[in-house]
């Protein structure tokens, strides 16, 4: 089916006088008849719901949904986008492994690979996401398991050559793992240009409306576990937490990935959304396919009438011509990529603060990707210990705005823009 169609009825199918609407099963737990029906669960030989720690019937009807939409083979809901990318490199990276990362990611990520999953033993190389075969091959160890990056970075903006890093993790024997957060898989598809694992923070357009805190973790089924078995242990032999399953041979390739991350990093870490939070999810993804279009319509709109102000000094958009980025993004993401703009006042600082102050439609906000257009200078929030070197040095120049351009008309965002320029 047309990705259209999924958004709207993808994952859940109701029979014959049940609810037309994925039922929220706010229940922490499920009944059953006997011990023994219920130790099949345990051993994972017959599948159904015990604890909704592990699973739970709404929250798997909407991970089937973006399952069908990325066209993987099998999907989990979590708790937040950190949870998701957290589990989808930890499912496969232990103490003592190593992972080839894009250095232009999401500020959390970096936290967490280059700061919290350092302490667990698990070492990180970051690459220029321009860089070179060489420069890339260069940056694998013999115990390196994962490489990762994200489709179009936030708040970098860069565009990852997916085809690229899949061809290196290939070469190594190692999955590309790709968190296609900005621009959903209306606006691309990183499984069709060789990413094995795809992440979500749902937080963002999936969601859409600032509701919902959540994550995602989706598996292509194309990546052979047991054909690199000798990097990928946890797969590849036996569990003993779970009665000797071997993972990769009870579950095939394409559900070897998600039983594992669900059975064990579900159960032990426990980062499980809520029903309620993934019915919010839903209403979501049903207008996600119309909801990306006008984004993006505003973000270019927005992203033209920047570049063309006087006191604009740089504008960072994959859509415009000028992009370095343009080129990936027609390749990538030939229907439009999101609805963030990130631009430099001529002015500097004090310029981009008065210009911060002087908006009427665009709240300020440590948030993107929202109905509602919102805007942050990350150098008097989010970065707001550095100095003005560190921040260049970050890639968050102090007279940087990031720009989440929202649903309204392009015309009044324009008109706001347009006056709180003149203010400075
Ligand atoms: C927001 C974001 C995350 C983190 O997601 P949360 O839902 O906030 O935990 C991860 N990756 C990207 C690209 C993001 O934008």
């Amino acid at each position: 089916m047309n990705r259209d169609t999924i958004c709207v009825q993808g994952g859940y199918t109701p029979g014959n006088g049940e609810p037309r609407q994925i039922p929220i099963v706010q229940s922490t737990t499920f009944k059953y008849s006997t011990s023994e029906d219920m130790g099949k669960l345990f051993d994972l030989e017959a599948e159904g719901y015990f604890y909704s720690r592990l699973q739970n019937p709404t929250c798997d009807a909407v991970a089937r949904k973006i399952c069908e939409l990325e066209g993987g083979t099998a999907a989990m809901l979590t708790s937040s986008g950190q949870a998701a990318n957290f589990f989808a490199l930890f499912n496969i990276c232990q103490n003592g492994d190593h992972i080839v990362s894009s250095s232009t990611i999401y500020g959390g990520t970096f936290n967490l690979i280059s700061v919290t999953m350092a302490k667990m033993g698990i070492e990180v190389t970051f690459v220029d996401p321009d860089c070179s075969d060489e420069e890339l091959d260069a940056a694998f160890r013999p115990n390196t398991k994962a490489v990762f990056g994200e489709t179009i970075a936030n708040p970098a903006l860069t565009v990852l050559d997916i085809e690229k890093f899949a061809q290196a993790a290939h070469r190594h024997g190692v999955p590309l793992i790709v968190d296609n957060t900005f621009p959903t898989p209306v606006n691309c598809r990183p499984f069709e240009w060789g990413a094995d694992i795809v992440t979500h923070s749902t937080t963002k357009y999936m969601d859409g409306h600032g509701a919902a805190v959540g994550g995602a973790i989706v598996d292509s089924g194309h990546f052979d576990w047991m054909a690199h078995a000798d990097k990928f242990p946890g797969l590849c032999t036996p569990d003993e937490s779970y009665h000797g399953i071997t993972y990769a041979e009870r579950f095939g390739q394409g559900g070897a990935f998600i039983t594992k991350a669900t059975a064990q990093l579900m159960r032990d870490f426990g980062c499980t959304p809520s029903p309620q939070s993934a019915f919010l999810l839903n209403l979501g993804l049903e207008s996600l396919h119309v909801r990306m279009k006008r984004h993006c319509d505003n973000g270019l709109a927005v992203a033209r009438f920047l570049e063309a102000h006087p006191k604009v000094a740089y504008v960072n958009y994959c859509g415009l011509e000028s992009s370095p980025f343009h080129a990936l993004a027609e390749k990538y993401l030939p229907n439009g990529s999101c609805g963030v703009v990130s631009f430099g006042l001529a002015g500097g600082r004090e310029a981009a603060s008065t210009f911060m102050k002087s908006l009427k439609l665009a709240a300020i906000e440590t948030h993107v990707a929202d109905a509602r257009t919102c805007c942050l200078n990350p150098a008097s929030s989010t970065h707001r210990q550095m100095n003005d070197e560190q921040l260049k040095a970050a890639g968050v120049p102090a007279e940087l705005v990031r720009m989440s351009c929202g649903l309204e008309s392009s015309e009044d965002l324009i008109a706001d823009i347009a006056q709180a320029l003149d203010q400075i």
